[in-house]
């Protein structure tokens, strides 16, 4: 079976919902369930044509059903097989088909306009904290401008 069919769909929803009830607090963003269902879904999708998709999906199906057994709450030791393999998914998404995570082009270009902005704030206005200012603005309305774009093409997460 390359493709999860609809009952599949609705029955690993309904097991990662169960899940999220057992996760800790402090246990990642990453494994928001919303968040691994769009991952489960995406990797589905490339699994005709991508072999790694097809084999992180498995392997993720595999340690969700493996936690669905395991004690309640779960244990963030417990929970480090499937940071894991959500990390390695992310990336192979990203890397191989392109896909954008939400609100992280936002992050990298807030980032890059902070460096940027220290040094122009410098250079140019004799003022850290105005370059400052300027890159944390530029970085934040690039950065969602890129997720807006992703979200049009159909390649966030
Ligand atoms: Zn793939």
């Amino acid at each position: 079976m390359s493709t999860m069919n609809v009952k599949e769909q609705k029955r690993l929803q309904a097991e990662i919902e169960e899940l999220a009830t057992r996760i800790p607090r402090k246990a990642s963003n990453a494994l928001q369930p919303d968040f691994v269902i769009r991952v489960l879904k995406r990797l589905s999708e490339f699994s005709g044509e991508c072999e790694t998709c097809r084999e992180e999906l498995q392997g993720l199906v595999g340690q969700i059903d493996e936690l669905a057994k395991g004690s309640d709450p779960l244990s963030l030791g417990e929970l480090r097989p499937l940071q894991k393999r959500m990390d390695r998914a992310v990336s192979h998404l990203q890397n191989r088909h392109k896909l954008l995570v939400q609100g992280q082009s936002q992050y990298i270009y807030i980032a890059v306009g902070l460096s940027l902005g220290l040094v122009f704030g410098l250079a140019l206005f004799d003022n850290a904290g105005l370059g400052l200012a300027i890159g944390v603005a530029l970085g934040a309305a690039l950065g969602s401008g890129q997720d807006a774009k992703a979200k049009k093409d159909d390649r966030l997460i």
